[in-house]
């Protein structure tokens, strides 16, 4: 039998950890016959709510689920942890300035990141779920440094499958025969949802998006917004933020972060940029990447129209600022 794996969830008692942990504990993360064993770290406000949520995980019955930590102690939580999914983190509430939230993060993420870099599992690797994802994730490798980079990465696979969602929609398609939309950038609404190089299978063969839309300006503009604003599109119909398609979409990186992409297929990670299409170094950056045996790499070589050098430039801007109103906080 497999050894079990050990997979942190932080902010567990939250909403996105509600509808995650069943899924990890039924394989969805890491497949049908990899055992878990879930670290659930929460503060001590929701401690009890926490541990509700570990009842349920027992009553659940989960045949790969070996054990459960329920706790608010961070060292506890990332002692020994291989998979680490950030979800933990202080909301924006209204009338608050974006420095503020922005500093309590920091803060957060600076003391999970030491609990992280001294007690997880050597070559643990890190997904931050928790806004302003790309921003905290950079944060986190500044108090982790020795934790590899390529081991720290923010989720934008839901904004991934946001559009191949959108698109399957418009062209009347299975999500399935869809491949290789691009997320570039940032989890905020800069992102840029790029389709020039997706493609569709069809009983013809592969065919490009663009072609069969037949509309650049849906895909210009309408289809562009829609997945940059669906975030709020639920918010406004649920009255509650995204939880299941967001703990779908971490399964869904983890999942192909450690068993790998499909032959010819890549999805969007918010990965280090090493410069890659011209994104600055050092910014974590919505890439478009395969992965093989555990590692990701960033697709190369891939044209880039002046559209879309535009909104690539434009959200690595937001990134550069979002990096500098952090650092600012650090000091
Ligand atoms: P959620 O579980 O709904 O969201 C958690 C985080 O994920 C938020 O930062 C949220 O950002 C972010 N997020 C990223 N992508 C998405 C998406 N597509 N849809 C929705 N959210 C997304 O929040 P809850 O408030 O229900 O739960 C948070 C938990 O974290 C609570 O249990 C709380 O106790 C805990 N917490 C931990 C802290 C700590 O570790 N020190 C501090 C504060 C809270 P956004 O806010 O932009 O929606």
């Amino acid at each position: 039998a497999k050894e079990a794996v050990r997979v942190l969830v932080t902010g567990a008692a939250g909403q996105i950890g509600y509808a995650l942990v069943p899924m990890i504990a039924r394989g969805v993360m890491l497949g049908p016959d990899q055992p878990v064993i879930l670290h659930m770290l929460d503060i001590p406000p929701a401690a009890e709510a926490l541990n509700g949520v570990k009842m349920e995980l027992v009553d659940a019955a989960f045949p790969l689920l070996k054990g459960v930590v329920a706790t608010t102690d961070a060292v506890e939580a990332c002692t020994g942890v291989n998979i680490a999914v950030m979800v933990g983190g202080f909301p924006r509430k209204e009338g608050m300035e974006r420095k503020d939230v922005m500093s309590k993060n920091v803060s957060i993420y600076k003391s999970q990141a030491s609990a992280l870099e001294k007690h997880a599992a050597a070559n643990c690797k890190v997904l931050v779920v928790a806004n302003p994802a790309n921003t905290n994730a950079l944060i986190l490798k500044e108090f982790a440094p020795s934790i590899p980079e390529k081991n720290i990465t923010c989720l934008t696979r839901l904004d991934h499958n946001r559009a191949l969602g959108q698109i399957s929609e418009r062209l009347s398609v299975q999500v399935s025969d869809i491949k290789n939309v691009i997320i570039w950038g940032n989890h905020s609404s800069t992102q840029y949802p790029d389709v020039n190089h997706a493609t569709v299978k069809t009983p013809a063969g592969e065919k490009p998006v663009r072609g069969l839309v037949k509309d650049d300006t849906w895909l210009n503009a309408e289809f562009i917004t829609t997945v940059q604003q669906r975030g709020a599109a639920i918010i406004k119909a649920r009255k509650l933020s995204s939880a299941l398609s967001a703990a779908s979409s971490a399964c869904d990186h983890i999942r192909d972060w450690v068993l790998g992409t499909p032959e010819g297929t890549w999805v969007s990670m918010g990965v280090y940029s090493d410069g890659s299409y011209n994104v600055p170094a050092g910014l974590v950056y919505s890439f478009p990447v395969t992965c093989q045996n555990g590692e990701w790499k960033i697709v190369q070589g891939l044209s880039i129209d002046e559209f879309s050098r535009k909104k690539l430039e434009l959200t690595a801007d937001e990134l550069s600022e979002e990096k500098a109103l952090a650092y600012s906080c650090l000091s």
